[in-house]
């Protein structure tokens, strides 16, 4: 068997980890939901999903057979997979709780709580690009404080990666004006994996801004040369040169004599007042007084 990586992780060490996972799940006890189950229904699909969805609990038939999305709302999950051009195959499918709350009630904050280790260890296995909530439950968990009916069908980057809020696929079957929303949503979801990968691409926020703030660091100490363009490699050697006086061109017709007079004066006049100069910048003495 030819066994490719990922991330630094094969597809043989991937399918341990999660086989150790789902053995740990099916003999939990850390909530009161392991009394009433059948089955815990850890969650199944390919070690190489690039979606996950991830719904609220098992139902009845989930619970009978150990397998998530089996029932009605399953098989409408099927034909929202393959509007997006996906299947069971090629996703990877769980619940925000392994086991199946009594009768079907809403599972309860303490039971969530509970089982999220699961679910994050799942994620953090199969690494898929997006995320796909199905219900409000999930939603809750990458979406806090939202309402389903207003963010249905968006797409967030919810720590580094692109995460969905969908209907729940029962919602559509209670209720017949909510299917067409939610095939509506799913058709959007080549969109969202073409996003996602530019999401998982880019680097962390964390290291655009140390970037930024290295480029500006170096932007301080690079000076060009206003008049050559070469960079100075410290600004302290540059010094511009005083911008020259633009003269008129009749002036510089009159001050013509005055040039040529200031040639014909004797050198030693000139070094003398050059070397006095001098003077007066190196040391200031009572002989210069
Ligand atoms: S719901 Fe989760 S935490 Fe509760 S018993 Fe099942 S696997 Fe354990």
């Amino acid at each position: 068997m030819v066994v490719t990586a990922q991330g630094g992780n094969s597809l043989a060490r991937l399918a341990l980890q999660i086989k150790d996972l789902e053995a740990q799940v099916k003999t939990c006890q850390l909530c009161r939901l392991a009394k009433t189950r059948t089955n815990a229904v850890p969650g199944e699909g390919s070690l190489r999903a690039e979606v996950m969805f991830i719904g609220e609990g098992p139902g009845y038939h989930e619970d009978k057979q150990g397998r998530p999305f089996i029932g009605a709302a399953g098989h409408f999950l099927d034909e929202l997979l393959a509007i997006a051009g996906l299947s069971r195959e090629s996703a990877y499918i769980t619940n925000v709780v392994k086991c199946r709350p009594p009768n079907n009630r809403d599972p309860n904050p303490d039971e969530m709580a509970a089982c999220a280790p699961y679910l994050e260890r799942q994620i953090e296995i199969i690494n898929p690009r997006l995320i796909v909530t199905l219900g409000r439950y999930s939603m809750s968990k990458f979406f806090p404080g939202e309402r389903i009916s207003q963010i249905h069908g968006q797409a967030r980057i919810v720590d580094g990666r692109l995460c969905v809020a969908m209907y729940h696929p029962a919602a559509g079957l209670h209720q017949a004006s909510l299917a067409d929303i939610i095939r509506a949503d799913f058709r959007k979801l080549p969109v969202f994996m073409e996003e996602a990968q530019r999401v998982l691409m880019a680097p962390p926020a964390e290291v655009v801004e140390e970037r930024i703030a290295e480029a500006e660091a170096a932007r301080e100490f690079v000076v060009h040369n206003p008049e050559t363009g070469a960079v100075l490699e410290n600004v302290a050697i540059y010094t511009p040169a005083p911008a020259a006086a633009e003269a008129p061109t009749d002036l510089a017709i009159n001050t013509a004599p005055i040039v040529e007079e200031m040639k014909a004066a004797p050198p030693a006049a000139k070094s003398k007042k050059s070397a006095a100069k001098k003077d007066s910048y190196r040391q200031m003495s009572f002989f210069d007084l």
